[in-house]
């Protein structure tokens, strides 16, 4: 059954919405949902998020479109003098973390029948959206600001999806896109965005049983989970796979969520330094973290509130931390994009400013490649 957050109202799993008649988001609410097996029982399982197959939506063998993603490395690494771990989840099939979400949303289409989609991006999203499609076989268009790294777009455009380049902020080009949705009287498109689709959230949850699987076999729990939040499903997914772990009683507490904006676009900053309930919308300016560079967050406020609820909280980093944190993780071997260099950026900060002790236990979700940035980078003089 899905949800909607904000009326209430509940509709069947497999109506073809993207939100509610309210314009409120929609929420997956599991009724299948098993307890996970302890971590040895999971030792034969697929090498993917479809290893935790009780606690994502059910599906059908032949619905589920899967490339291998997730089960990426942590490593360890020493961050201003602090032992840290770097969870590399920049190494799912297309070179982000948003391959967790994609897969379960596009099986789920393509159990609802779907064959042809639209979504809009700022570029990661866009190119994981187009190669599950294509597996899936699905017609597939991306709308992109005309900014967007050209990497990025040539990977889209290399799964056989068409692009739709949109002159704007982030927010016209989903405005764009949503209009060509309605636009199209055939009601044959579906507006798959992961922004939006209650099922890509379900995905990003395998985030946190990773890590819990990962770290159950050490003993060690993170004390902090250090993540980028443009849209927030990163800290989402993440708070939300913890809670369930401590529900199923795999875990005696969540860790501490440390959820890191651009300075330059921080709308849920603001609201959190502000002592406020409600994220409202910003205007935001440019940053090299063009990944999180979100004005009105659809879930910022929930987003919030899983930081709060965690007893972690919300940082916003400068285009000077962002950049030199980028290449201080690159001199340690660890190539990523700007967007997921805040994390570095964050973790440094709250080392220095001793926030994170010395025997805490502090991980960072790095989430994008750097592979794609290369332009972004070298003009923003970087690298
Ligand atoms: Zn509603």
């Amino acid at each position: 059954m899905i949800c909607c957050a904000r009326c209430g109202l509940e509709y069947p799993s497999d109506t073809k919405i993207w939100r509610c008649t309210c314009k409120g988001e929609l929420e997956y609410q599991n009724q299948h949902k098993d307890n996970i097996p302890p971590p040895e029982g999971l030792a034969l399982r697929p090498h993917s998020i479809w290893r935790y197959r009780e606690v994502l939506p059910r599906l059908e063998d032949e619905d589920i479109v899967t490339l291998g993603e997730g089960c990426t490395p942590c490593v360890t690494a020493k961050w201003h003098g602090f032992p840290v771990w770097f969870k590399l989840d920049f190494l799912c099939p297309t070179g982000s973390y948003k391959d967790r979400g994609v897969s379960v949303m596009i099986s789920h289409l393509k159990q609802m029948g779907v064959r042809s989609i639209v979504e809009d991006s700022s570029g990661n999203a866009g190119a994981s959206v187009a190669a599950y499609a294509a597996r899936a076989g699905m017609e597939c268009t991306i709308f992109v600001p005309s900014d967007t790294s050209p990497a990025k777009l040539a990977q889209i455009r290399a799964y056989g999806a068409k692009i739709k380049a949109i002159d704007g902020t982030r927010q016209d080009v989903a405005e764009a896109c949503q209009k060509a949705v309605e636009e199209d009287g055939s009601g044959e498109t579906f507006y798959a965005s992961h922004n939006w689709n209650p099922f890509f959230l379900e995905g990003m949850k395998t985030l946190a049983y990773e890590i819990w699987e990962e770290c159950a076999r050490s003993e060690m729990i993170p004390d902090w989970v250090v993540v980028p939040a443009g849209y927030g499903s990163c800290a989402l997914g993440a708070y939300r796979g913890f809670l369930d772990l401590v529900n199923q009683g795999r875990l005696s507490q969540i860790p501490k969520l440390i959820i890191v904006q651009a300075e330059n676009c921080a709308p849920i900053y603001h609201a959190y330094l502000r002592g406020e309930a409600r994220v409202a919308p910003v205007r935001g300016t440019g940053t090299a973290a063009e990944g999180i560079a979100c004005s009105n967050p659809i879930r910022g406020t929930e987003v919030l509130r899983a930081a709060r609820k965690s007893d972690g909280l919300v940082m916003a980093v400068s285009e000077e931390e962002i950049n030199s944190a980028a290449v201080k993780l690159a001199k340690d071997g660890i190539f990523v994009e700007p967007t997921s260099a805040v994390v570095g950026a964050a973790l440094g900060r709250l080392i220095d400013s001793g926030v994170i002790l010395e025997n805490d236990i502090a991980l960072g979700i790095l989430t994008g490649i750097g592979l794609k940035a290369g332009t972004l980078t070298h003009s923003s003089g970087i690298f």
